[in-house]
């Protein structure tokens, strides 16, 4: 069994609130909110980041990001604006290893990010 935890949490091993769901992508509330609105949109096959993501995936990386515009439509900051953010390796801020979308948005956000 897969020790990764966003696996887990694509398995319903562990809890999470799912705010889309569908054969291939989840996006589920981020724990630790840094936005009135922060989902996370996961693969549900393991990929550690997007940097392992290989040419078979290519149509995966595109469901991701239809996913992120879907949910941002669900939780009403599309009109507003909204961001999609991913984290890679240890420069990037990563610290769970497996793909995933931030989409932060209901609020100003501040740029460049630190
Ligand atoms: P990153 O730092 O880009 O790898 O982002 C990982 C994100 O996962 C962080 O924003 C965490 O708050 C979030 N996170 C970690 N564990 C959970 C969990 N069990 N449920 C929801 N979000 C989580």
């Amino acid at each position: 069994m897969s020790s990764c935890i966003f696996c887990k949490i694509a398995a319903k091993e562990i809890p999470s609130q799912v705010v889309y769901e569908d054969n291939d992508v989840l996006a589920f509330n981020d724990l630790n909110a840094q936005a009135p609105v922060h989902v996370l949109v996961i693969p549900k096959k393991h990929l550690s980041h997007l940097d392992h993501a290989a040419a078979e995936d290519e149509l995966l990386l595109g469901r991701l990001l239809s996913a992120a515009a879907k949910v941002a439509k669900s939780t009403a900051i599309a009109e507003t604006g909204y961001r999609v953010v991913t984290n890679i390796g240890v420069d990037g801020g990563q610290s769970v290893s497996h793909l995933h979308f931030h989409i932060l948005g209901g609020r100003q956000l501040s740029w460049p990010p630190g």
